[in-house]
């Protein structure tokens, strides 16, 4: 455990040094649970949107996009279960004031029972019965703070699909089975946030909804099982630290059927980080029944009406980060000294080259800068001449750039640079000319 907690700790560290993930309003204080991304975080962040998105919707003829506001009627809420069922049991410490969801691994005993013992300060019969906590923002809309005005922070993307699912079918024209996919910001007002970007108050959702013929349902969930696990091999994270975990029928959520969460073992244990899930018609049914419009999809050819069911795919982005960043990071000896690298798949990384002028001078800041302009214009470079070039080097290495071009004294002659590959270490010449060729190239692949 002490293991785990530094390789976490270490990774907390480098996320903030490199300007990937930083503590919301930090000179504050701090808020709980709340954190921004930096200058490297925010561009590895959208990459992995841009691959969902371009993986989810545009290579796919069967699924359209969607951005739904945050803030919705309030009804919608009551139809989802939301308003009734999004809560957690929350257990306090009397003693040393700390709180747990009731469901805490580590509690002894049943809480609120003279037995059950307090996970942090050890006392017996310290723990209040369980008290049930909506995991809802609220806030008002309009002037006036009273009851008829609340409305809520969404707690999942999807429900902004459902309520549009008869727009998007129609000015789209697709039909049955087909999906709706979107990424945008949720919010849980959690009891036990922590372990870094892993839970968090406001997160990232990239959720798909794809809604199928009742009965066609089980195929589709297979399918898209597949499909998910799939993807998340392409990004590059090890296989082997991939699995699917399916829910018990006392885990399933009330509106499922079936469900799967795709796990990654991270150094706090095997925990989910997408979920895929049968939602049935539970979610279109409830409404129709609280809008008082037809949700009905009815067949062009045999004119049956029916509601789908709905296949979701639910992935948090800043979750499948941290399964990024968590499985990039190496710590390894090269010649003796110790680097840390993060091997990133060059698509996600940030930064895709290093440009650097071996020294200050004879020509070779003037070179390096011409190259660095014309990369700049096809990808994102960064240009450093501060410090040992070993020192330059390892700085990209933390920040997951593949390669380093070094500009020296042999270029001022034959216009040829060193392309540094950042996980073989090898070196190549490569000419001026073709150096945005090179990278374009081994960038694709
Ligand atoms: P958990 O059991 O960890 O609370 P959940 O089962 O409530 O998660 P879902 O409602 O299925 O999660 O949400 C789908 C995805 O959204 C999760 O797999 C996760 O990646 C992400 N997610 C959910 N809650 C949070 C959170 N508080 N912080 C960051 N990501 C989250």
């Amino acid at each position: 455990m002490a293991q785990a907690v530094s390789v976490m700790d270490k990774l907390v560290s480098l996320a903030k040094r490199r300007g990937f993930v930083f503590q919301s309003s930090e000179i504050y204080g701090g808020l709980g649970s709340v954190w921004d991304y930096g200058p490297l975080g925010v561009e590895l962040k959208n990459n992995l949107k841009k691959l969902w998105w371009r993986a989810m919707v545009q290579e796919r003829e069967d699924i359209e996009g969607l951005d739904a506001a945050i803030l919705m009627h309030p009804r919608v809420w009551e139809a989802s279960g939301h308003v009734a069922g999004f809560t957690d049991p929350l257990v306090d410490c009397k003693i040393c004031k700390n709180r747990f969801r009731a469901d805490d691994e580590r509690i002894k005993g049943k809480p609120g029972e003279p037995d059950a013992q307090c996970p942090v300060c050890g006392n017996r019969g310290s723990l209040t019965a369980p008290r049930m906590f909506n995991l809802m923002f609220k806030t008002f809309i309009g002037p006036v703070e009273d009851e008829a005005a609340i409305v809520y922070l969404r707690p999942e993307t999807a429900q902004g699909i459902y309520v549009n699912y008869l727009n998007v079918m129609q000015s789209s024209r697709q039909k049955i089975p087909f999906g709706i996919a979107q990424i945008g910001k949720a919010f849980r007002n959690e009891i036990t946030p922590g372990n870094f970007i892993f839970r968090t108050r406001e997160f990232e959702q990239a959720e798909m909804q794809f809604f199928v013929r009742p009965g066609e349902d089980e195929k589709w969930f297979e399918y898209w099982r597949e499909e998910r696990m799939n993807w998340h091999v392409t990004l590059g994270i090890s296989r082997n630290k991939l699995r699917f975990h399916e829910h018990s029928p006392e885990e399933l959520a009330h509106y499922a059927k079936r469900a799967f969460d795709i796990q990654y073992e991270f150094p706090f244990g095997w925990q989910e980080f997408e979920g895929i899930h049968n939602r049935t018609d539970y979610d279109l049914s409830r409404h129709q029944q609280y809008s008082g419009k037809k949700l009905e999809y009815v067949d062009g050819v045999t004119k049956e009406r029916f509601i789908p069911y709905v296949i979701e795919t639910s992935l948090g982005i800043d979750r499948l980060m941290l399964v990024v960043l968590v499985d990039a990071y190496h710590e390894e000896e090269v010649a003796g000294e110790k680097r840390v690298v993060l091997r990133l798949h060059p698509a996600l990384a940030p930064i895709k080259a290093g440009v650097f002028p071996l020294v200050n001078k004879d020509g070779m800041p003037e070179i390096a800068r011409r190259l660095y302009d014309d990369l700049r214009r096809k990808m994102p470079v960064f240009y450093d001449d501060g410090g040992s070039i070993g020192r330059r080097y390892r700085r990209q290495d933390e920040a997951g750039t593949p390669f380093g071009i070094t500009v020296d004294g042999q270029t001022t002659q034959d216009q040829t640079v060193t392309v540094r590959d950042r996980d073989t270490l090898a070196q190549e010449r490569v000419h001026l000319d073709q150096v945005a060729r090179y990278l374009e190239e081994r960038l694709a692949s």
